[in-house]
């Protein structure tokens, strides 16, 4: 099974995570991270789902084309009443648009293969450039990104606040 621990995603993107879940919050929203971190065999098992294993197609990132991979990508899921809500369209929009305001791309607002629950940081890298550096120089330059765009900013402003 994948990582659901927010501590398996580069610093920055966990604390951007952080974020979006006291957004959600406040907004009398409760979401779940349901997947964080997902290794190469998670996501080459994940991709044959709907291909050359039974079930619907969950996802278009192949093996090594997942930003899952490189700890900058995290799924989640809201709660109502104990149970995943996945076909609250409207939720949805408001889950996506509050992610957005600290820095994260939503799946959901995708024009090809939506995908509500995602959220991803990538500062502009792809999933090669992300595979040829370091994890600390992704975090520097993913920390750089949130910091130039003022997004770390509203981060650093909610996880002050307290509830
Ligand atoms: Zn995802």
């Amino acid at each position: 099974m994948w990582s659901r621990d927010l501590s398996d995603l580069l610093p920055s993107v966990k604390l951007a995570a952080i974020a979006h879940a006291k957004l959600c919050a406040d907004a009398g929203i409760a979401i779940i991270e349901t997947c964080t971190y997902r290794s190469l065999d998670e996501q080459a098992k994940l991709y044959a789902i709907g291909r050359t294993e039974p079930g619907a197609v969950k996802t278009n990132a192949l093996p090594g084309k997942s930003f899952h991979q490189h700890r900058v990508a995290r799924d989640v899921a809201p709660i109502i009443n104990g149970k995943v809500a996945w076909d609250d369209f409207e939720l949805w929009q408001q889950i996506g648009a509050l992610g957005e305001k600290v820095g994260f791309e939503w799946a959901g607002s995708w024009k090809h293969f939506k995908e509500f629950p995602h959220f991803q940081i990538t500062a502009g890298l792809g999933t090669s450039e992300f595979s040829e550096i370091p994890q600390d120089e992704a975090e520097i330059i993913v920390l750089e990104w949130l910091e130039s765009s003022d997004f770390m900013t509203v981060i650093e402003q909610l996880l002050k606040e307290k509830k």
